[in-house]
C-alpha cells in the first residue's frame, strides 16, 4: 500500500475508533496515545531547521545560473515572487470567508501561545541573526532565512571549482534532510493515528466537516488563481488567448495532479509549450526548470488556507502582522519547497513555526495531504507555463530572440 493511502487509512481509522470510543476514552487516550503523535511531531520539528537552510541555499544557488541569462532570470525571478505572493492571498481570502476548521476544536495541551506581533521596525531588526547558531539553536526561521540567502549569495560570488564544491555539499546535504523526512514519513500513519484520536473523540462526527472544506477551499483558491492570474499573464504578457493556454497546458496539469510532482511534469510540460504554443526551447529550457524548482504558487496557496485553518481549529484570531509574516515566509518556503509529492507539507511547518501556530496542526492536514497535493501540484506547473509564455512573447518582440 502506498504511503499516502496508509496515511488516509489512519485518518479514516481514528475518526472510526475516536466515534467509537466517545470522550470517556479520553483520559486513556491521552495518556498512552497521544504521547505517540507527540513524537511523531518532534520527529518533524527535528528536521525543519535542517531543510529550511540546505534547501534554500540550493535554492539560491540555482538562481545563480541566471547570471547568464541575465535579464531573463530577473523578470521571471520578479514575476514568480510576485504571483507567488499573491497566491497566498487569494489562499487567505478564500479561508476567510469558507472559514474551514471554524468549530472543531483542538487543543496543545490547553497552551497555545501565540506570539505577540511586533512592529514592523522590529520584525526588520529580528531577521539578521546576531548568531546564526544561537538561531538554529532557537529554531527562529525568519534568520535563518536571512542567513541562508546570504550564504546562497556568498556561493554565487565566490563561484567557479570552489563554489560547485559547496554547491554540491549543500545539494546532498538537502537529500539527506528529505531522504530523512522519507523515513520519518514512514511512522506519519501511525502518528497521524495518534494525533488525532483524541481529536475526533473529543469532537465526534463534526470533525470530518472541516477537512471537507479545507479541500474544497484549495480547490477554489487554486481555480480562482488560476483563471483570474495565469488567465490574464497569458493573454497580456504572452497574447495567448486564455482557452489556448489552458488546452495546451491540460496534459501537463492532468500529469500534475496524478504525479503531485512538479519535477515529474516537467519534461511534459517543456514539450507542450514548445510544440503546442510555440515558446522558444531557449525560454522553455530556462524558466521552466527553474519554475520547477522555486515557483510553487499552489503550494503559497495551500499555506494561506491551511494556516487559516490551523488558526481556525485553535480558536487562535490572526493578526494582520502575523499574516504579513506568513506571505513572506510561505513565498521563501515555496522556493525551498522541492517539486515532490509530500514537499509542502515540511515547509508548512516551517510557516507555522514562524507565526508561533501549534505545528500539531499538521496532523490534520496530513490525512488529507495528497488530495490537497494534487491541486497545489497542478497550480504549480500552471504558473511555470503562464510565465514561460509572457517572458517568450516579451523576448521574441523586445529581446534578442527571434520569433
Ligand atoms: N508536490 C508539489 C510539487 O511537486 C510540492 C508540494 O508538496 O507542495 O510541486
Amino acid at each position: 500500500m502506498n504511503l499516502s493511502v496508509k496515511i488516509f487509512a489512519a485518518l479514516v481509522l481514528s475518526v472510526i475508533v475516536g466515534l467509537v470510543a466517545g470522550p470517556e476514552a479520553l483520559p486513556f487516550i491521552k495518556l498512552w496515545i497521544a504521547p505517540i503523535g507527540t513524537i511523531f511531531i518532534n520527529l518533524i520539528k527535528m528536521m525543519i531547521v535542517p531543510v529550511v537552510f540546505t534547501s534554500l541555499v540550493v535554492g539560491m544557488t540555482s538562481l545563480g545560473d541566471t547570471t547568464t541569462l541575465g535579464r531573463i532570470g530577473v523578470r521571471t525571478i520578479v514575476i514568480y515572487l510576485v504571483t507567488t505572493a499573491i497566491a497566498i492571498l487569494i489562499g487567505f481570502a478564500v479561508a476567510g470567508i469558507g472559514q474551514p476548521g471554524a468549530g472543531l476544536q483542538m487543543l496543545a495541551d490547553g497552551k497555545v501561545d501565540v506570539k505577540e506581533a511586533p512592529s514592523i521596525m522590529q520584525v526588520f531588526v529580528n531577521m539578521i541573526p546576531t548568531s546564526p547558531v544561537d538561531s538554529m539553536a532557537k529554531a527562529q526561521i525568519l534568520p535563518i532565512i536571512v542567513f541562508a540567502l546570504f550564504v546562497g549569495v556568498g556561493i554565487i560570488q565566490v563561484g567557479g571549482e570552489r563554489a560547485q564544491v559547496l554547491i554540491k555539499f549543500f545539494d546532498a546535504a538537502a537529500e539527506v534532510c528529505y531522504k530523512i523526512i522519507a523515513l520519518i514519513m514512514n511512522f506519519a500513519p501511525i502518528g497521524v493515528f495518534a494525533l488525532l484520536l483524541p481529536v475526533v473523540a473529543a469532537n465526534g462526527p463534526k470533525v470530518l466537516l472541516p477537512l471537507i472544506s479545507v479541500i474544497a477551499c484549495l480547490a477554489v483558491g487554486c481555480a480562482i488563481h488560476a483563471v483570474a492570474v495565469y488567465s490574464t499573464i497569458a493573454r497580456v504578457g504572452g497574447h495567448i488567448s486564455p482557452m489556448d493556454f489552458f488546452s495546451a497546458m491540460s496534459e501537463a496539469m492532468l500529469l500534475a495532479f496524478t504525479t503531485c510532482s512538479s519535477a515529474a511534469t516537467l519534461p511534459v510540460n517543456m514539450k507542450n509549450l514548445q510544440e503546442k504554443l510555440g515558446t522558444s526551447r531557449e525560454v522553455t529550457s530556462f524558466v521552466l526548470p527553474l519554475g520547477a524548482t522555486i515557483n510553487m504558487d499552489g503550494t503559497a496557496l495551500y499555506m494561506g488556507v491551511c494556516s487559516l485553518f490551523i488558526a481556525n481549529v485553535f480558536g487562535i484570531d490572526l493578526t494582520m502582522g502575523q499574516m504579513m509574516m506568513i506571505v513572506f515566509t510561505g513565498t521563501l518556503a515555496s522556493i525551498g519547497t522541492a517539486g515532490v509529492p509530500g514537499a509542502g507539507l515540511i515547509m508548512l511547518a516551517m510557516v507555522l513555526q514562524s507565526v508561533g501556530l501549534p505545528i500539531e496542526g499538521l496532523a490534520l492536514v496530513a490525512g488529507i495531504d495528497r488530495v490537497l497535493d494534487m491541486f497545489r501540484t497542478c497550480l504549480n506547473i500552471t504558473g511555470d507555463g503562464a510565465v514561460a509564455v509572457a517572458i517568450d512573447y516579451s523576448e521574441k518582440h523586445h529581446g534578442e530572440l527571434t520569433a
